[in-house]
């Protein structure tokens, strides 16, 4: 199909950008992706917005999963992940009793959001590690440069991951997904159906926004906007009900089903405080959201020089999503998870019984801590057990 790119961010501000150090560089990278084929096809995309309404409307559930970062020339970790998700999917549905829909975060999650641009070591200070899109995670100043032929590659790795798992071309297996970071590569990716005058995403058939980017008023929550992709927006302790009215206001104005879908994070100890009322008033406008629980990103804990998380905890903050949701009649739609098919130890807990000193022996994330194999179907069996009751 004919597809043309599309115009830049429309000088919004754009939050969490890199500092790529050759404009020139950069131009030709993006050029060059512009030229290229989407990574994933509009039917594809059209039939997981169809799933995602189904999941909206109370009958599926959406399981998003898989690295906090993706690093370049890791397929068969990417495989085992896969792999993983596939066996929660299947204990999920069978308990839970609803369609389950896969969705890996897999596939070009390839740039992160941080805290600080630099990061200082020795009285050293570089610019901080933004994902493999972007710069290396060596703590050198070349590693440490945003190069923009990063880009290409972050394509080439997500095409061969597609491939992979199968949705290169025939059916099978799960949907990709990533943060909607790096506008440069988003904006070059970007494709519209000269003969529908539909605009898609080309990086991922799902994407999402973060909680440090989705400011109503910039330009992360205007690609949102502008593409038929489902969207997901990351909703943190800070968020306020009104925040999400105008988020909805924003991205799906029209309230069309399965193109919005909001990931709560707000943490075991607060979710119970915080997100009733959020869905209350969400629910009160009448817009059609699914609402899932990332049981993660509220509940890292920073022990000694590295970051983790308690299993317990990401089963309390789902507990607690369930049993929310189903006391105010709405639908718990699913989890956004953390997770890795190896065998790692990075969260504290579980079965397996990984300790606070246990997590030195394999901690190989990029960045935050991930659910290893054991752990990832443990929280999926325990899930699906509070959904069936
Ligand atoms: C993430 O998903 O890795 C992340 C950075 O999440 P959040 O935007 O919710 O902090
Ligand atoms: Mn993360």
């Amino acid at each position: 199909m004919p597809t043309l790119p599309c115009a830049g961010s429309h000088g919004l501000r754009a939050d969490q950008q890199p500092d790529w150090a050759d404009p020139l560089q950069l131009q030709r990278a993006t050029e060059e992706l512009e030229r290229r084929p989407a990574l994933v096809r509009q039917e594809d995309v059209d039939t997981l917005r169809h799933q995602l309404a189904e999941a909206a409307a109370g009958r599926a559930l959406l399981l998003q999963g898989g690295h906090c970062a993706e690093t370049f020339g890791s397929l068969p970790e990417m495989e085992r992940t896969v792999g993983t998700l596939e066996g929660m999917t299947e204990v999920l549905s069978r308990v839970a009793g609803l369609p389950v829909i896969t969705v890996g975060r897999v596939a070009g999650q390839y740039a992160k959001p941080r805290s600080r641009p630099t990061e200082v070591r020795d009285g050293v200070s570089l610019p901080v590690y933004r994902g493999d899109a972007v710069n290396g995670a060596g703590f050198t100043a070349r590693e440490r440069s945003p190069d923009p032929e990063r880009l290409l590659r972050a394509y080439d790795e997500s095409a061969a991951a597609l491939h992979r798992i199968g949705r290169g071309g025939e059916k099978a297996a799960c949907y990709s997904s990533h943060e909607a970071l790096l506008l440069d590569y988003e904006n070059a990716l970007m494709r519209t159906d000269p003969r529908t005058n539909r605009t898609m995403a080309g990086s991922a058939h799902m994407l999402w926004i973060g909680e440090r980017t989705r400011h109503v008023d910039r330009a992360h929550v205007q690609l949102a906007q502008r593409v038929n992709n489902p969207f997901a927006v990351k909703v943190g302790p800070s968020a306020t009900a009104d925040d999400l009215l105008e988020l909805i206001a924003r991205i799906n104005p029209e309230h069309a089903p399965g193109k919005l879908t909001l990931i709560t994070r707000l943490g075991a100890d607060r979710i119970n405080e915080i997100l009733p009322r959020l869905v209350e008033k969400v629910r009160l406008c009448g817009a059609p959201v699914l609402w899932v629980c990332d049981p993660m990103h509220g509940n890292t804990r920073v022990t000694g020089a590295v970051k983790t998380r308690l299993v317990s905890d990401v089963m309390a903050e789902i507990g607690s999503f369930i049993e929310i949701h189903q006391q105010l009649g709405t639908h718990p739609g699913g989890l956004h998870l953390e997770i890795t098919g190896n065998a790692v130890t990075e969260c504290v807990g579980g079965a397996a019984g990984v300790r606070e000193e246990n997590l030195s022996e394999n901690y190989t994330s990029a960045c935050d801590p991930r659910l290893n194999r054991d752990q990832a179907l443990e929280v999926a069996s325990a899930a699906a057990d509070r959904w069936a009751l």
